[in-house]
């Protein structure tokens, strides 16, 4: 079992200035527990190292962004050679054109993009946009989606399916929180119902096409192309928040996913992204169909700016992370290694009578400590979060790293190996059996 004695006196000095010690409340060991987050110093591939120089297997990833492993050298380069020649202009550049031309190659739905800083300003903007376009007020969002932290999306659903939200976050003012109305993922009834009954206010439905913020849940069949077809009949945009799922599972979107075969000739009216097109930097970026794109700023009425939007650390680190991702192979080595240690975790599981349920969605997964399927956000959270909070301190101190959150995904990487795999199947037979 590992000691982590520097980590645990490097969390008293965080406290002190910097508040809960963490810059990221999901960085936080609140949810398992309390207690120090293990400070990391160094990264490489898919393995880090802590202050107190213990090992870990990374299947954080940083919440999803470092898809190829730390340190790639590909990026690494690109990172270095954008440093040595500026890291900032407030300028247009070339690379801009060339990701953005790189997104749109892999994500038909979007005639024009935007760059931001953040997943968060994404999602925002979209929302400005949709507003601006439709000239209504109202958004539709779904229980358990994490879309951000703008007033907007912090907004929990109310009492019973489909009401008006109560905010999630104190500080978001009741009035904005009485413009979103939150329905449960996979539900098209409630769906309908809130539009029947609040149709003609709405200006979007935004929706984690895949979601991976309640554990990995894919859309039932039908249910974005319902949800797609719905929305347009009631005047209202669909966002597609695709800041965790866009190339996660293949090189493009949820719309051009092979598991929607008939999905990509509807699609969403605009699309958020962020992590993996910044290749491990600080990045966001939107994009839709031209006429309404055209609403932004310099053209249209409804503004939009960024100090550090489209820098070209972030843009060159993008740009060679696609590259990365563009190699053939990459996505069926990480659904094979993935393929392989979710059997393996379940086997063990099985083995010691622990009730698991794994979502897995090609080279990503979530787990789930209970006896039923889960599709929607209740069922995720009527799950065992003291069976989760036991299992991640026991991974740690074996040396595998997850986020210390029953709802988060475990992510391989391209770095990913077998090894890796067998070391971590071997971590949780223990855990399970402990
Ligand atoms: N949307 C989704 C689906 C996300 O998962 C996240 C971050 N986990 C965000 C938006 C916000 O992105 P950021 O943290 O870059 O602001």
């Amino acid at each position: 079992t590992q000691q982590r004695p520097h980590s645990a006196r490097l969390y008293e000095e965080a406290l002190k200035h910097i508040v809960g010690g963490v810059n990221s409340p999901s960085r936080s060991f609140k949810a398992v527990g309390g207690g120090a987050p293990v400070f990391m110093q160094r990264a490489s591939g898919a393995h880090f190292w802590d202050v107190d120089n213990n090992r870990y297997i990374d299947y954080l990833a940083a919440y999803g962004p470092v898809i190829t492993g730390h340190a790639h050298p590909h990026i690494t380069e690109a990172i270095i050679r954008a440093a040595q020649n500026g890291t900032l202009y407030g300028t247009p550049t070339e690379l801009e054109i060339k990701l953005a031309l790189m997104l749109k190659e892999a994500i038909p739905s979007m005639d024009k993009v935007r760059f931001v800083n953040s997943g968060t300003e994404a999602v925002m903007t979209t929302i400005r946009v949709a507003r601006a376009y439709t000239g209504r007020s109202k958004i539709i969002k779904f229980a358990g989606c994490y879309h951000g932290h703008s007033d907007l999306v912090l907004v929990a659903a109310g009492s019973g399916p489909s009401t008006l939200g109560i905010p999630d976050s104190a500080g978001v003012p009741v009035s904005i929180a009485s413009e979103v109305i939150t329905v449960p993922y996979n539900d098209l009834d409630s769906l309908r119902t809130a539009l029947e009954r609040w149709g003609d206010e709405v200006a979007a439905v935004m929706v984690e096409p895949i979601v991976g913020n309640f554990g990995m849940v894919m859309p039932k069949p039908g249910f974005l192309e319902e949800l797609c077809r719905l929305t347009r009949a009631a005047g209202a945009l669909v966002i597609y928040d695709e800041v965790i799922s866009a190339f996660r599972f293949h090189y493009g979107s949820s719309q051009t996913y092979a598991a929607f075969p008939d999905h990509a000739a509807i699609g969403p009216d605009l699309t958020a992204l962020g992590k993996i097109i910044g290749g491990g930097l600080p990045i966001g970026a939107y994009g839709g169909r031209k006429n309404i794109m055209e609403q932004v700023a310099p053209l249209g009425p409804a503004y939009q700016a960024g100090t550090m939007a489209g820098n070209p650390a972030s843009i060159s680190a993008g740009i060679a992370c696609l590259e990365v991702l563009k190699t053939p192979g990459a996505y069926e080595q990480m659904e094979r290694l993935a393929v392989r240690l979710t059997q393996g975790i379940q086997a063990a599981a099985d083995e010691h009578g622990v009730a698991l349920t794994i979502n897995r969605i090609r080279g990503a997964f979530s787990t789930h400590f209970c006896d039923h399927p889960v599709t929607n956000y209740e069922e995720a959270q009527d799950t065992d979060s003291e069976q989760f909070a036991e299992f991640f301190r026991l991974m740690l101190d074996q040396g595998v790293c997850l986020a210390p959150s029953k709802y988060e995904a475990w992510f391989l990487t391209t770095a990913h190996t077998d090894e890796d795999i067998d070391n971590t199947v071997t971590a949780a037979a223990k855990a399970f059996s402990a």
